[in-house]
This record gives structure tokens, C-alpha cells and sequence, in this order.
């Protein structure tokens, strides 16, 4: 437990949240570039093949036009008209002028010349005249064109006057007035595609040649091979070829006749740009994606490991805003927050709970002597032991300093007292820190409680049971109950209103005798403090000193006291003044000081007063008591071991300290009826003391065989109620006047009176008197 809690995942999941949508736009994006991509490439491909198709198209028309362009060259001609004529065909000529001419120059296939009756009456083609079934066979195929030539419906959709070049057109004007006109078509020869032109022959100077029906010159052009390959590469595709069955692939164009007839098609590789786009753009895209998700992907484990980042740190303040630093338990603040988490938890089957408050005893004398070092060694040491008593479902916190506090939660109603045994006896054995053994104690305050009792409810009840183990000497356990809260109320009341009265003046000293023991006469007065506040009514000393001790207001009390005191001892010079010192008091450094101020202004002698110390202050003294005590000493003021027999009861203290006198506490005084070993300790100390040249004081002797005892055991002065109590300062000032030294005769012969209170006191003076 002293250990931390494991990191969470806290702050990761808003990264996560953040991930999914970001990666999933990434891929979207990707998504919908590849696809624009893929795409632009296809339409660029498909455009691509569409211009090529229609290029393919217009290229065959031109190749139309071209052929009629070149038909004209030889048909318009003086020539011609004249070679042709029925009457006088020169087969010859016409062989060498027109059919190799325009079959090698032009690469026409077939030449055939058609007389008026449309009647073939010449054909020239592959190097050699036709013969008549040949030539009969393409003016049949061609009859719907030299319908069109003679003036029939137009049958030529591809060459229209607007296709047809300057020249051609021209001649064709000519033909007009001449009864001549050009046409030309693609044409399906038994599915075999061709391309057919017709032009009339006329003269071209000589118009008296003219006739009115003129003989035509028709072409044959096959569209295969070498005619294709020419076309082809006239519009960058040398592949185009000619397909009898019907190809799908994409580069293809369907070709038809120009009447309608489906022929088979035109094929070639296509250009397909598309795929350069696919090619180049797509990797670069790719590159680019990659690049953008590598970059969004480190962003994102950047995000994530600051994030994780964040969150250890979140946990860390958290570990150190609910945890102690010098021993890693949880501090109050998760102390609360744990309890109250269970309080509303209502599956828990917890039904009562207890907290114990511990509290190191003289912490602050292990701090002072070893070091905080090992304090903190010790407190480390002590947390470890404790928690490993405790169950696994306690919790061990620290509260602070040498606090700590264990918060155990039952099933059944609980006193808890397992509880605080168990942490009892971690302090059984010694603590080793820093190669010392400490052995050390604990108070421990317990308050126990039905679920639901508020925290803060439950720590202040245990805190005041562990103020009460405190007062009650420490070193054990105290269960709270409701009178001690009401005790520490009326005690802070009573703090409250004693810095008022301080401040106020409202303390009063009274001051009882001591007489000496073989004549009766007072040796001195011992000086009580006072205190009737109009609040609470008288308090005892008892009670205020040590409220103001505890509170702090020792000092300005005990300053109060000394000054008070040998302010008053100017009016008995014959009588002593003894001064009680509080530990506090003998702690500050400016005890000796203020004593010496004191006795110098009011000039009473430092060997008049005497500082009585208890036993207590001994016990945990160090080389400063001893100290302030010498110099005390060297001052000229007498010292007296106060309440002996209530500490230790170490003899060695009147060996070791400079007393003068020592005053056996009136516990043992009042012993003496039920216990006669009292008696025998009583003579034994006072021996003792009588060896060392001490005085030996016996305090609280109200009867007349304690006083006896007290003078056989060898006392050398005697204090009590017997003789007198503590009286205002005029009244002993009014009994050193009458008197002088008071008779110790007179001693004796006082009544014991009513219990010592501050009113009881003032009552009792006319008895004294
Ligand atoms: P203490 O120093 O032992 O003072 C003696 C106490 O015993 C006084 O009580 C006194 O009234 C009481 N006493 C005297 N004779 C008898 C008797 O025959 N029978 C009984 N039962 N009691 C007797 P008080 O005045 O209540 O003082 C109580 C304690 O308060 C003192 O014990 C002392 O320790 C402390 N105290 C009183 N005044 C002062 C002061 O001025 N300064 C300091 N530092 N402590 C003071
Ligand atoms: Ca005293
Ligand atoms: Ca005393």
C-alpha cells in the first residue's frame, strides 16, 4: 500500500474518439482520389478512342473526296472525253493514261469506264484489263451512285459540296453545265468494304466535246491492306486494320456502308492517355496519400503519447494531491474521499465503522535529539508495522507530523477495541532507524460509529479521545466518548476566556506558608495563582496552568507570576517567596533574565525566592535544564524539587540537580493512614535528603498525625491546610506585620479548614487571623 495506483487510460479514449473519424476521411479521401483517377483515365482513354473513331471516319471520307479529287485529274480532260467515245475507245490509251496511271499513282484498285446506258465498256485493274463479269459486277454495285452522278437522289452521305475540295467542287460546277457531277460512298461489295467514286467525264477546254448524257469513270478502291496502313498512319494509328467479324475491343470502329450495311470493323491499338494518367498520377497520388496518412498517423501517436502523457501526469498530481510524500499512504484528503466513497457504496456490507487516530509519543524529543531524518526514518518505520497488522480492507493514513489514522469497517456493531490492541502492539518492540533502537509510544484515540456518520464527524471524535489518552498520561488507547467532547469544549471555553483575563489582569496571586517544622514560626509563603473569572467562576490552577501551557500562554502567565510574586515579597522581607515554575517556563530563554529583572527593580533578593520545579520537567531534561538550573543557582535563587513522589521519585535528581529543598507531595503525605510503607519511604527520602544538607518540605498536612508523622519522619518544614491556606497578598503582608516571624507555636494549634478554593480561601482568613 505504500506504493502509488497503476496509470490510467484517462485522456486516451478523446484520442481514440478522434482516430476512427480521422483515418476513416483518410481512407475516404484516398477512396475518392483513386477513384476521380481511375476515372479522368477512362474518360480520357474513352475520348481518346472516340476522337480516333472519328478520325477514322473522317479520314475514309477524305480519302472519298481525295479519290474524286483524283478521278477528276484524269476525267477532266479534252483527252479523255475523246479516248472514251464509243465510236473510238482506245483501249490502249486509255490503259496507260488512265488505268495504270491512277491504280499506281493513286493506288485506286479498279478503273471502269461507263458508256451512256451505264453499260461498262472498259476496266483496268491489278496490272491487267477486267474482264466483262467483273467490270458487269462493280457497275452494279456502283448503279445507285450513277444514279446520284445522273442526277438522281444523293446516295454519297460522306462527300457533300462542303467536303469536297475547290478543285473537285469546281469540276463539278463544270459537269453541272455540262451534264457532269462527281459522287463517291463507302460501299459493301458482297461485305467487303470499298470505296467507290463515280466522276462524268467532260472536256476541260474544248466544250464542243461536250455531249448530254457523258460517259463516266468509276473507282474502285478496296479498303484492306495497304489502304488502310495508309490512312492509318495519315492519323498516327499504322495499325489500323480490317476485321470481318465483329471485334468488341475498345479501339474499333464499326464500318459500315454508306447505305447502311454492316461490313465488320476497323481495329487498332488504341492511344489510351488515360493509362499514363493511371500510370504517373496514381503512384504520385499514392505517394502523396501515404505520405499525408504517415503524417497524420505520427501526429496521431505524438496526440496519444502526450495524451498518455497527460494522463500519468493527471495521475501523479492526483497521487500527490491524495498521498502523503514521506510515507506514500494516503493523506487525509483521500482519507475522506475513500470513506465517504464506501458511506455511499450500497453494496457494501460494511455496517459500522472505527477510526483510530495514533499519535507518536514525545515525537518531538526523537526529532530534537536523533535528527528529522530519523524522525522521518521512525514515522516511515512505524506507518510499515501498522499496515502489516491491518486487514486488506483497512485503510492507514497520514494525517500529518507523527499522526496517523487507521479507518477499519465491520459487518457488526463494533467497540473496535482489536482495533487499537493491535496497534497497540506495534509499539511493543523497538524501532531500528539509522542504527538506533527507539523505542517509542503511541496514544491512540478511538471513535466508532454506524455507517453514515459523517468523516469529519467521526476524525474529530477520535482526535478528542486521543487528546484525552494524552491527558491521561499517554501511551494508551482511549474509545471517545461524549463527555470528553463537552470536557474539550468547556476546555477551549475556558482557553478563550483565560487570554482575555491574562490580557486583562484578571489573575490574582495568593500565597500559603510554610512553616518550619521544630518551631512553628513561617519560613516562607508559597505563591498560588487565582483565577475567579466571571465566566466559568474560580478554576483551579490545576486546570488553567495547564490549559495555558498547552496553549502557549505559559510565558506571559509565568511572567505575570514571577513579578507578581517579588512585587509582593517586598512587604515581608523577613519571609521567603517561593515561585512555582511551569516547564514552559524553564524552557524560555528569558526565565533568568526576567528573574533578574524582577528581583533588581523591586530589590528583593535572589536569595529570598525560591523556584519550585516539578519532578516532571526532569524526567525529559537535557544539558539546557541543567544549565538554566546552574545559572539559576549561580543567581543566588534557591531551588526546590516540587510534588516528589509523583514522578519517578528518583532520589538521584537531588544528586544530580542543585536543589536546595524538596518537597514531598502531599500524596504521600495523605498515604500515610492507609499505607505504612509510606511512612518508611518517607523517612527513607528524608535521610537522604537530610545527607545532602537539603531541606525537606512535607506538603499537604491537614491533620494534626500527619503533621506529628511529618515532624517524627524528620521534615524540616511542613505546608498544608493544617497551618493555613493560600491568602491574599495583605493578609500575610497584615500576619508578617502583627508577628514578625510567626510563632511556630501557633502553628500547630490552626484548625484544618474548608477545601482550598479561591472563595474558601478568603472565607478562611478570619480563622488564620
Ligand atoms: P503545587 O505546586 O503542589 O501547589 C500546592 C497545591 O496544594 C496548591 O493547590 C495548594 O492550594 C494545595 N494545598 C496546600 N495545602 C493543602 C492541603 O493541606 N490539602 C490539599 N488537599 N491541598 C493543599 P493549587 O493552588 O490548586 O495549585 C495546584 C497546582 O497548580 C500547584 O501545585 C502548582 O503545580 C500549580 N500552580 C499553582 N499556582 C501556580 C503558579 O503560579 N505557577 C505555576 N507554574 N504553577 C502554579
Ligand atoms: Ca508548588
Ligand atoms: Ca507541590
Amino acid at each position: 500500500m505504500l506504493g502509488g495506483v497503476g496509470p490510467k487510460k484517462a485522456g486516451h479514449g478523446a484520442v481514440r474518439r478522434l482516430v476512427v473519424p480521422i483515418a476513416g476521411a483518410l481512407i475516404l479521401l484516398a477512396a475518392v482520389l483513386v477513384t476521380v483517377v481511375f476515372y479522368s483515365a477512362t474518360r480520357m482513354n474513352q475520348s481518346a478512342i472516340a476522337q480516333q473513331r472519328k478520325l477514322t471516319d473522317n479520314a475514309l471520307s477524305l480519302r472519298l473526296v481525295q479519290a474524286l479529287s483524283e478521278l477528276r485529274s484524269v476525267s477532266w480532260w479534252d483527252e479523255m472525253v475523246i479516248k472514251s467515245r464509243a465510236d473510238a475507245l482506245d483501249a490502249k490509251w486509255l490503259d496507260i493514261e488512265v488505268g495504270v496511271f491512277v491504280t499506281t499513282s493513286y493506288k485506286h484498285d479498279r478503273i471502269i469506264v461507263l458508256d451512256e446506258a451505264n453499260q461498262p465498256v472498259y476496266g483496268f485493274g491489278q496490272d491487267t484489263r477486267l474482264d466483262q463479269a467483273t467490270q458487269r459486277h462493280f457497275a452494279a454495285l456502283v448503279a445507285p451512285l450513277v444514279a446520284q452522278v445522273r442526277g438522281g437522289k444523293d446516295v454519297s452521305p460522306r462527300v457533300t459540296d462542303r467536303t469536297l475540295t475547290s478543285e473537285v467542287r469546281e469540276n463539278s460546277k463544270i459537269t453541272d453545265r455540262t451534264y457532269g457531277r462527281g459522287a463517291a460512298a463507302v460501299m459493301s461489295d458482297n461485305g467487303r468494304p470499298v470505296l467507290a467514286s463515280i466522276m462524268s467525264i467532260t472536256p476541260s477546254i474544248d466544250m464542243a466535246l461536250n455531249t448530254p448524257r457523258p460517259r463516266l469513270l468509276v473507282s474502285i478502291i478496296d479498303v484492306n491492306g495497304h489502304m488502310l496502313t495508309d490512312i492509318g498512319r495519315s492519323i498516327l494509328m499504322p495499325d489500323l486494320s480490317f476485321r470481318k467479324t465483329g471485334d468488341a475491343r475498345i479501339g474499333s470502329y464499326l464500318l459500315k456502308s454508306d447505305d447502311g450495311r454492316h461490313m465488320g470493323t476497323l481495329g487498332w491499338k488504341p492511344a489510351q492517355p488515360g493509362d499514363g494518367l493511371i500510370g504517373k498520377v496514381l503512384p504520385l497520388v499514392l505517394l502523396v496519400l501515404t505520405a499525408v496518412g504517415l503524417i497524420v498517423a505520427m501526429l496521431f501517436a505524438r496526440l496519444i503519447t502526450s495524451a498518455k502523457r497527460l494522463a500519468e501526469r493527471e495521475v501523479e498530481a492526483q497521487q500527490l494531491a491524495n498521498h502523503d510524500a514521506l510515507t506514500g499512504l494516503p493523506n487525509r484528503r483521500k482519507l475522506r474521499a475513500d470513506f465517504e466513497a464506501l458511506a455511499s457504496n450500497v453494496m457494501s456490507r460494511s455496517r459500522s465503522v472505527s477510526v483510530a487516530c495514533i499519535d507518536l509519543d514525545r515525537f518531538k524529543d526523537i526529532n530534537d535529539t536523533l535528527g528529522h531524518q530519523a524522525g522521518d526514518e521512525l514515522i516511515r518505520a512505524v506507518a510499515a508495522r501498522i499496515e502489516d497488522m491491518l486487514k486488506p480492507s483497512d485503510t492507514l493514513a497520514r494525517l500529518g507530523g507523527d499522526e496517523l489514522a487507521v479507518v477499519r469497517h465491520y459487518r457488526t456493531t463494533n467497540d473496535g477495541d482489536a482495533l487499537t490492541m493491535a496497534i497497540a502492539t506495534c509499539f511493543d518492540r523497538p524501532f531500528a532507524v539509522m542504527g538506533h533502537e527507539i523505542e517509542v509510544n503511541a496514544s491512540i484515540g478511538l471513535a466508532n460509529a454506524p455507517v453514515g456518520s459523517s468523516f469529519d464527524d467521526l476524525m474529530r471524535q477520535a482526535d478528542i479521545a486521543l487528546y484525552e489518552a494524552k491527558a491521561q498520561g499517554r501511551g494508551r488507547s482511549v474509545r471517545f466518548t461524549p463527555p470528553m467532547a463537552e470536557k474539550l469544549q468547556k476546555r477551549h471555553s475556558i482557553e478563550v476566556d483565560l487570554r482575555r483575563a491574562l490580557a486583562e489582569r484578571e489573575l490574582t496571586l495568593n500565597y500559603q506558608p510554610i512553616v518550619e517544622a521544630a518551631t512553628g514560626a513561617i519560613s516562607s509563603v508559597e505563591a498560588l495563582v487565582r483565577w475567579n473569572s466571571p465566566l466559568h467562576g474560580p478554576v483551579t490552577p490545576d486546570v488553567f496552568v495547564a490549559i495555558a501551557e498547552e496553549s502557549g500562554m505559559m510565558a506571559d502567565l509565568g511572567r505575570f507570576v514571577l513579578e507578581q510574586a517579588i512585587e509582593d515579597a517586598q512587604k515581608w522581607p523577613h519571609i521567603g517567596t517561593a515561585i512555582n515554575i511551569s516547564p514552559a517556563q524553564l524552557r524560555s530563554a528569558t526565565l533568568v533574565s526576567d528573574l533578574i529583572v524582577a528581583t533588581t527593580r523591586f530589590g528583593v533578593s535572589p536569595r529570598r525566592i525560591t523556584l519550585e520545579i516539578t519532578e516532571s520537567v526532569l524526567m525529559s531534561s537535557d544539558d539546557r535544564t541543567m544549565k538554566v538550573l546552574n545559572n539559576l543557582k549561580a543567581c543566588g535563587f534557591s531551588l526546590a524539587l516540587d510534588d516528589f513522589g509523583t514522578g519517578y521519585s528518583s532520589l538521584s535528581y537531588l544528586r544530580d540537580f542543585p536543589f536546595d529543598k524538596l518537597k514531598i507531595d502531599r500524596s504521600f503525605v495523605q498515604g500515610l493512614s492507609v499505607d505504612h510503607r509510606s511512612l518508611a519511604i518517607v523517612e527513607g527520602v528524608v535521610n537522604f535528603g537530610r545527607i545532602l544538607g537539603r531541606e525537606i518540605v512535607a506538603e499537604g498536612i491537614e491533620t494534626e498525625q500527619e503533621m506529628q508523622a511529618m515532624q517524627q519522619a524528620g521534615c524540616t518544614h511542613l505546608q498544608g491546610f493544617l497551618f493555613s491556606r493560600a491568602l491574599p497578598a495583605d493578609h500575610i503582608e497584615a500576619m508578617a506585620a502583627t508577628f514578625g516571624r510567626l510563632s511556630a507555636k501557633r502553628a500547630p494549634s490552626l484548625k484544618p479548614v474548608a477545601p482550598d478554593t479561591a472563595i474558601a480561601e478568603r472565607s478562611s482568613i478570619r480563622k488564620v487571623g
